[in-house]
């Protein structure tokens, strides 16, 4: 049989219901594969192995009355941005570095709901910014994969790089994850999984720790795009206590993994053709365009004119909303504290403290551009221009049923790099950055390997709403792809 940690979802719900393995052995492999590798990875901040036990016994009691869930014994990894009761919940901060919750964030209440097993906490970058889970005040994450021939620590991606690393590595069958601007669907592509940011609305932030609350959204991580589907359904739903969350139904979702792209049209926006876009990245999206032809697509040439100002303008946005967002850690209320003079003193020592230098970078700007003087320069003509970028795929959906992007401008990039333009950085999410903005669904499939055997993604854009064509488009990529190669650093199968 299979090795346990070489399960998809869908292949562990089946030999689960056969009785061929018990959630127990499954969870058991999952944590002995944590044990042995995540010392290295840094997948994981906090491992959960009585819990999951616990969890997994639930499971197989359940199945065993034949009253199971439909993820009845599934291990999962949880970003450490979900409030999880009982479970230090940490944002990857050293302000929240002691906070255990008092109770549990809609998305994974979910999950356990359909009886998930929680495995712990994967890291991230601090609050969720970032691109390489560097910014983590728990130690960088590492990216499983590694240049052919060279040792060199690669990262995951970000934010949400220990969730990525970890289903890479197999050190969980799925996980949750977060995007803002590219955090879901960036670090899949550079760990060779599949991740999907939904609509804004589709699943619910109560209780997940906001970082830019219009644009953040939940969404899976998983090795195929049928099982990120599979926990889509579960994580999604309208949740009274999140008032931006949507009151539609939750389709099947992985029914529509199958269905084909036969007459869908597909749009191939020109801006994203940036200047310097490597030639690995461009033959592998026009690879992508031909994948999806023969499957009976057709291509349209699309223009989405204001991608260029997207990037600007997510980073006025975004730091605005974290600035607000992160004045509620002053040291009295939850979270670090370190005393002071005066309450003014005990703020600034808490907070100078507790936070790392990219969100006090963030924070910096965001009070800036929120200030008097500022705010209609920057917020107000930022949110205006955020206005046309969603209005340019308003009318690209009278073309096309879907866009294909690829995932990132670059493969993954080593630990080093980067780190001293701050700029640099943020050009890693030029190609997802746009679906946050405009609130539509994105997903990132694995597609190819660049000349150094590094995983690339392709991304699939689709209707607000309509992650069911994204699901569908995202199934033909992943078949056609017919993406087979294993990361360097992995359980032992
Ligand atoms: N890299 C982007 C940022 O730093 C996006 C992060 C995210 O999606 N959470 O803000």
């Amino acid at each position: 049989m299979t090795h346990p940690t070489e399960l998809t979802i869908a292949g562990a719900r089946r030999a689960l219901a056969a009785r061929e393995i018990s959630a127990a052995e499954l969870t058991q492999a999952h944590l002995d594969a944590i044990a042995a590798l995540n010392p290295r990875l840094n997948a994981y901040i906090t491992v959960t192995p009585e819990l999951a036990a616990a969890q997994a016994a639930e499971a197989d009691a359940a199945l065993a009355r034949g009253e199971a869930g439909p993820l009845a014994g599934i291990p999962l990894a949880i970003k450490d941005l979900f409030c999880t009761a009982g479970t230090r919940t940490t944002a990857g901060s050293r302000i929240l570095g002691d906070f255990v919750p008092p109770y549990e964030s809609t998305v994974t209440g979910n999950l356990l709901r359909d009886g998930a097993v929680f495995l712990g906490k994967a890291n991230l970058d601090e609050f969720a910014m970032g691109s390489s889970n560097t910014s983590s005040a728990f130690g960088a994450a590492e990216n499983p994969w590694k240049r052919q021939g060279d040792d060199t620590a690669l990262v995951p991606g970000g934010s949400s790089g220990g969730s990525a690393a970890a289903v890479a590595a197999r050190l969980a069958l799925g996980a949750t994850a977060t995007d803002t601007g590219g955090s879901i669907r960036q670090p899949a592509a550079f760990c060779g999984v599949s991740g999907i940011k939904p609509t804004y609305g589709r699943c619910s932030r109560f209780g997940i720790v906001a970082y830019a609350s219009s644009l953040d959204q939940a969404g899976p991580v998983a090795r195929t795009v049928e099982d990120c589907a599979i926990l889509l359904g579960s994580m999604a739903g309208f949740d009274p206590r999140d008032s931006t969350s949507a009151d539609v139904a939750v389709p099947d979702f992985a029914a529509a993994v199958a269905r084909g792209v036969k007459g869908l049209r597909i749009g191939i926006p020109r801006e994203y053709r940036v200047e310097g876009l490597s030639p690995e990245i461009d033959a592998l999206w026009r690879q992508g365009m031909d994948w999806l032809r023969a499957e009976g697509a057709t291509l349209v040439d699309i223009s989405l004119p204001h991608t260029k100002y997207a990037l600007p303008t997510y980073y006025i946005v975004a730091p605005a909303e974290a600035s607000t967002n992160l004045a509620r850690y002053d040291g009295v209320r939850f979270g670090l504290r370190e005393n002071g003079e005066d309450l003014k003193d005990l703020y600034e020592r808490t907070r100078a403290a507790g936070f790392g230098d990219e969100v006090k970078r963030r924070i910096l700007i965001g009070t800036y551009v929120l200030s008097a003087g500022y705010y209609d320069a920057y917020y107000v003509k930022a949110q205006q221009v955020r206005a046309l970028i969603k209005r340019d795929f308003d009318q690209a959906w009278a073309q096309v049923d879907a866009i294909l992007t690829p995932a990132t401008p670059t493969a993954a990039f080593g630990r080093d790099e980067n780190q001293d333009d701050p700029v640099a950085m943020y050009l890693n999410d030029v190609f997802t950055i746009t679906a946050n903005l405009a609130g539509i669904p994105g997903m990132s499939v694995p597609a190819g390997l660049d000349g150094k055997g590094l995983p690339l993604g392709l991304q699939v854009l689709g209707r607000p709403f309509d992650e069911e064509t994204v699901f569908a488009v995202g199934g033909a990529i992943e078949r056609a792809a017919g993406f087979h190669a294993l990361p360097a650093l992995r359980a032992a199968a």
